[in-house]
């Protein structure tokens, strides 16, 4: 796997250009918009992209990478220069009921279900009320509704639109809820909460989605054979989250048999937009958060990229279909990422900034060649190949003496390798993070479409609920 042949051949994508030989749809937005982007009237189709524990500085830094590795643009940013779009933008607070720093599911819960709730709960108030989540709203007005996301379909996100559970770890349950609630399109990670062999009740939901007409989809040559009159997709491509998106470059294997979001979002509307009333989807891009968690830029940066791409594919679409709303935002931010400017004068910044492009594989992942004991030369050699960072023979010392007590936190990996490469991360990147917590930033919000014209310039998550239900005519 470490061979030269391999290693040359991810340095090439690594640094070329970020849209995969293997991808089909286009990374740029299309040159040509039709005019005057309708941000007045009623929407039939709404789009809601959300990637998850976006800060100002993530989104920095990938614009930054674009610019100062490749001399391209995020999609993001090519979005905010497209006057005829008729783009409403602004920023939003994110706040949860109990705490100016919001959760997933709390933040989702307030997109989902139009209020604020307590941190770690679905759609369930603080006195124990159930809101209506947004997908079920639009199942009783006759859309068809879907969930696409790179982690656990059941994760918080996702979970907002459609569920209601006291607590977010419930997976079981929410998975069932998908059932229950006919959500049309489940397409991410997550295969052990409808596996009976795992699942706390033995239910075969795999069956009972199968007997309600799903379409199971397993691996990514199964995106290829969707018949062209299927009404619903069940498409479950990991055991839990989906794999990070650095590692698909690393490892072919990933490649051939996970697709990436914008593939599963490439899948999903068509399905949904053969409904006569319309259709409600959301799109999570959500591993830049765990990312983040772990302090992980390099993984970080590929999972904002690859998200990035959904937004071409988003403007695409309303382009052909103007009655559809899109949204497009984040919950909160993860772990306070800033560039920090390094050198006399800043004047280094650029150069480190570079380094960025070493970064060849996940945390994750790297910790699996990181095992407890493994002596400091080891670890030294590790670290380097998969992130570039040059290591002291002491901070390799150091490193692998604390290698004694990693925590590896089952959903965002091994939080702690981050945080002992923070130091040589600053210095060798401009790359600083100030935790492995979510922040209380105000974040990024934009719309275009039908309805986008109500989206004030400031704006609180639960309003957005609102908003999204007034454009499509929701009761
Ligand atoms: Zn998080």
């Amino acid at each position: 796997m470490a061979s030269t042949a391999v290693s040359e051949d991810v340095a090439r994508e690594v640094t070329g250009r970020y849209a995969w030989a293997d991808d089909r749809l286009p990374e740029r937005c299309p040159l040509h918009l039709s005019p005057g982007g309708l941000s007045q009237g009623f929407a039939r189709n709404l789009i809601f992209l959300v990637v998850d524990g976006m800060n100002a500085g993530m989104l920095t830094m990938a614009h930054q990478y674009l610019q100062q590795t490749q001399d391209s643009s995020l999609n993001w940013m090519r979005l905010y220069r497209q006057p005829q779009l008729g783009l409403a933008r602004g920023v939003m607070e994110t706040a949860s009921a109990d705490s100016i720093v919001t959760d997933s599911s709390a933040a989702s819960s307030s997109w989902g279900g139009g209020e604020r709730i307590p941190n770690t709960r679905v759609n369930v108030c603080a006195d124990g009320r159930e809101t209506t989540p947004l997908l079920v709203k639009a199942k009783q007005a006759g859309k068809a509704t879907g969930l696409v996301s790179t982690a656990r379909i059941t994760h918080a996100t996702p979970a907002g639109f459609a569920a209601n559970a006291l607590d977010r770890d419930d997976e079981d349950r929410i998975a069932r809820q998908y059932l229950e609630r006919e959500v049309d399109v489940l397409l991410g990670g997550g295969r052990r909460h409808f596996d009976p062999a795992q699942r706390e009740d033995g239910r075969d939901l795999w069956r009972d989605f199968r007997r309600a007409g799903y379409l199971p989809l397993h691996q990514r040559v199964d995106l290829e054979h969707v018949p062209h009159d299927t009404q619903r997709l069940l498409g479950l491509f990991d055991e839990s989250h989906l794999p990070y998106s650095l590692d698909r470059l690393d490892f072919p294997e990933l490649r051939r048999t996970v697709p990436p979001l914008v593939d599963l979002m490439a899948t999903a509307l068509p399905v949904l937009s053969r409904r006569e009333e319309g259709f409600v989807l959301q799109v999570e891009g959500a591993r830049v958060d765990h990312a983040a968690h772990a302090n992980d830029p390099g993984a970080a940066l590929w999972e904002f990229l690859s998200f990035d791409r959904c937004i071409a594919l988003a403007l695409d679409f309303q382009q052909r279909h103007p009655d559809t709303l899109v949204i497009l935002t984040t919950d909160h931010g993860t772990g306070g990422l800033q560039i920090g400017g390094v050198g006399a004068g800043y004047r280094d910044t650029n150069r480190v900034f570079q380094n960025l492009t070493r970064f060849q594989r996940s945390f994750e992942l790297m910790a699996r060649d990181l095992p407890q004991g493994t002596p400091a030369p080891r670890v030294q050699t590790v670290i380097q190949r998969h992130t570039g960072l040059e290591l002291t023979d002491a901070d390799a010392e150091r490193l692998a003496a604390e290698l004694a007590h990693l925590e590896r936190d089952a959903d965002y990996g091994p939080t702690r390798t981050g945080s002992f490469l923070k130091p040589l991360m600053a210095e060798q990147c401009g790359i600083n993070w100030i935790s492995n917590q979510h922040t209380g930033d105000l974040v990024e919000i934009c719309a275009w479409g039908p309805g986008s014209g109500g989206l004030p310039q400031f704006i609180r998550n639960w309003e957005v609920h609102h908003l999204v239900c007034e454009a499509l005519r929701l009761a």
